[in-house]
């Protein structure tokens, strides 16, 4: 399905992205074709072309205005054309009329002479009249005088008259002039006429030359302009061929794509059809292999807890581990410091150290190297948490040892009613309380337990009502403190219940219920804060005492009213180091004894359990005595043996993997351990073989305790390996 899917948002997401290309293509193109539309905008020609344009028509303003001057011209020509022929015109009829009175005097001054000559005729008459008069005498005298009067006065009259003529034809002459004048004017202004006409055409050619170059620089640049316009179209245009093809795949590629988002959903659910069948059957599949292997899982799980039981049986209830912390700075630098511990890479049981130059190897049921988490060593007692969850469990089968399914249920037993103990084992600054407590970030055994121990009460709790609670507790030069109590100084003894039922218990140890992560961090506080007060140096004091963390699990089964107690009990013990006996002296001396008592009588309890002797020596430390109940019967113990890979530290890691190794030793009959008695290395060891001596199997068997002892040949052949290893250990 998933497959399907990637495929169809792959298509979706290359649809869109196609489609988002195509718009800005349909944009670009837009832009193009309006850019053809509309050429030349924002061009710099265009400015050009205005700013001629403007010319052109100021040119064109100015030619309409000297095209009305000229108009202008003509209407004033015009005008002095008519006044010129008005005078024209005045002058003939001043000419007529001056000819008319040439005419007319010419015509008296003929009456004028025809009388004076007809007067001049007169004078025979006169002299007739004379003679008549001088005949006649007075009366011709009177005619006479009147006569001569009369030609006085015509005489008088032809004078005016001359004088007329004389002006008249002065006013010709002058008349004349003016018309000569006015001619010589007409002739002035029809030059100055010409004149201006001359010029207008001048300045008229002149400007419709500039006019049309002008013109034809405007028509010049726009024809260029033009040409830029057309290439730039062209480029368009070529642009825009190229960009069809682009869009036409485009184009090509959307249609197809959108056909395939058509056809998608119809093949998704094609698709998604044959895979929901393909799922089924492999579920189907699965289901059946599933059944298959539950089956096989619940035989091999039976035949498992038949082995289990077979192997708890062959090598009892006791596990012993190592764990080998890593080189820290506080180990120094240079030789001294050195790594002396390897690992078998096919075996997480064995371990090898090199001490003396010699390599000694131990096996144990499981080693740890440094490397190893918390959350690993953890794992151990964790995996129980998977129980029970099908599959999840046949995975944790196939994925860890063996021996983790043991330890595992060592935690968790307790709900069932089961005493466990877990110790940690080693020399101070072997990381004793490092896997026991942890850091807060990395927290060890005790809260990793409790945070199981309530996980798995919580699973249970629909038929179980669980009850948890935690006491701490501290031995110290053999006396058992309480951590959590009030009075921490005061020493609690051991008692046996009063019941009869055998268990022991410590009046006045503090018991705290506890019921999240968060109680216990609580205690773990309380109790640390109690010892921390306590002494002086919490170090040194740590390393002299064991510190006991128990842990009580009671349940009832609301069913059937059953009740069960588990314990669990979490040791970190003092540290296992031989103390110099020449330097130490007093309570140093005493200290070291009681951790050596304890510590050989731990192990000895644990070899006389894990070797099912007869009697088991509980009685002969505090701890032991403690524990008693824990350690016996159906309990589980777990050995956590801390070393450290030191060079300088590999004598003490020598003698606790011995330990270990002792411990861990199972068939041993009696004969063997005499050998091992034999190579036995320290002096401090002693008390523990006079024990051992002692208690030899068959001299206090208690009920129900009485084991099948090992063959003789069985026994022969691993004492001979033991002392094999003893040897090599030198
Ligand atoms: P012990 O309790 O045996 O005296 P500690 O637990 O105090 O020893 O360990 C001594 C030092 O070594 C401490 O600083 C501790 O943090 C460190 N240490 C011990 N074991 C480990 C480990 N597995 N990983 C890292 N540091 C460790
Ligand atoms: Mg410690």
């Amino acid at each position: 399905g998933t497959d399907v899917e990637k495929h169809r948002d792959l298509l979706v997401a290359e649809n869109e992205r196609l489609r988002q290309e195509m718009k800005a293509c349909e944009g670009e193109l837009r832009e193009l074709q309006r850019q053809q539309q509309a050429p030349c905008r924002d061009c710099p020609h265009l400015q050009e072309n205005a700013g001629l344009q403007e010319q052109l028509s100021q040119l064109q303003r100015e030619a309409e205005e000297t095209r009305a001057k000229l108009v202008e011209l003509d209407l004033e020509v015009q005008q002095k054309t008519n006044r010129l022929a008005e005078v024209e015109l005045r002058l003939k009829d001043s000419l007529a009329e001056r000819a008319e009175e040439e005419e007319r005097l010419s015509r008296r001054l003929r009456d004028s002479q025809e009388t004076i000559a007809s007067l001049k005729s007169q004078p025979q008459q006169i002299k007739y009249i004379i003679k008549t008069v001088e005949v006649e005498s007075a009366k011709a005298k009177q005619a006479l005088c009147e006569t001569q009067s009369r030609n006085q006065y015509l005489q008088e009259q032809v004078g005016m008259q001359k004088q007329v003529l004389k002006e008249m034809e002065q006013q010709l002459q002058s008349s004349q002039k003016t018309e000569a004048q006015l001619r010589a004017q007409i002739m002035m202004y029809e030059a100055e006429l010409e004149r201006a006409h001359g010029q207008m055409l001048e300045e008229m050619q002149a400007m419709e030359e500039e006019k049309n170059h002008a013109i034809e620089e405007a028509f010049s640049r726009a024809q260029v302009e033009m040409k830029a316009v057309h290439e730039n179209l062209a480029g368009v245009r070529t642009n825009l061929l190229t960009l069809q093809p682009a869009l036409r795949t485009l184009t090509h590629d959307y249609n197809s794509l959108k056909r395939q988002v058509r056809d998608f959903p119809l093949l998704l659910q094609e698709t998604l059809r044959s895979a929901r069948a393909e799922i089924s059957q492999a579920i189907e599949e699965v289901h059946s292999t599933n059944r298959e292997l539950l089956r096989k899982y619940r035989r091999e799980l039976q035949l498992r807890k038949k082995c289990h039981n077979e192997l708890v049986r062959l090598k009892g209830n006791i596990r012993v581990f190592g764990r080998v912390r890593p080189i820290t700075k506080e180990d120094g630098e240079g030789p001294e410091a050195a790594n002396a511990v390897t690992f078998d890479a096919d075996d997480d049981g064995v371990l090898h150290l090199l001490h003396k130059g010699k390599q000694v190897s131990f096996e144990l049921d499981k080693v740890f190297p440094p490397q190893a988490s918390q959350e690993e060593v953890g794992a151990t007692v964790h995996s129980a948490g998977v129980r029970g969850e099908g599959s999840h469990l046949l995975l944790t089968l196939l994925c860890l040892p063996q021996v983790f399914q043991e330890v595992q249920a060592l935690v968790t037993s307790c709900i069932d009613g089961y005493n466990v103990c877990i110790f940690a084992y080693g020399q101070t600054g072997a990381g004793k309380t490092y896997t026991m407590e942890g850091t807060a970030a990395n927290p060890g055994i005790n809260q990793r337990a409790l945070q199981l121990l309530f996980s798995e009460v919580r699973g249970k709790a629909a038929d179980w009502d669980y009850a948890i609670t935690v006491s701490a507790a501290e031995i110290y030069n053999e006396a058992l403190r309480d951590l959590l109590g009030k009075e921490p100084q005061e020493k609690l003894e051991i008692k046996l219940c009063p019941d009869g039922s055998g268990q022991l218990y410590v009046p006045g140890l503090t018991e705290f219920r506890v019921q999240s992560v968060e109680d216990i961090n609580k205690v773990f506080e309380f109790g640390h804060i109690k010892r921390v007060t306590e002494c002086t140096n919490l170090n040194e004091h740590s390393s002299r005492s064991h510190a006991l963390l128990i842990v009580t699990v009671r349940g009832l089964d609301r069913s059937t009213g059953l009740r069960t107690t588990g314990k669990l009990n979490l040791v970190d013990l003092a540290g296992s180091e031989r103390v110099g006996r020449s330097g130490a002296e007093g309570s140093r001396l005493r200290e070291a004894q009681h951790i050596n008592k304890s510590l050989s009588a731990l192990g000895d309890v644990i070899y006389a359990l894990r070797s099912r002797q007869g009697h088991v020596p509980f009685r002969n430390s505090k701890l032991t005595y403690l524990l008693q109940d824990s350690l016996s019967g159906d309990s589980k113990t777990l050995m956590m043996v801390q070393v450290s890979p030191a060079e300088k530290n590999t004598s003490e890691t020598l003698c606790s993997l011995k330990f270990a190794e002792r411990v861990r030793s199972v068939e041993l009959g009696p004969v063997s351990r005499k050998a091992e008695l034999g190579s036995w290395p320290s002096q401090e060891h002693l008390e523990v073989l006079k024990t051992l001596l002692g208690d030899l199997p068959g001299s206090a068997a208690p009920p129900g305790r009485g084991h099948a002892s090992p063959s003789p040949g069985q026994l022969s052949s691993r004492s001979a390996s033991i002392r094999r290893k003893l040897q090599t250990s030198g």
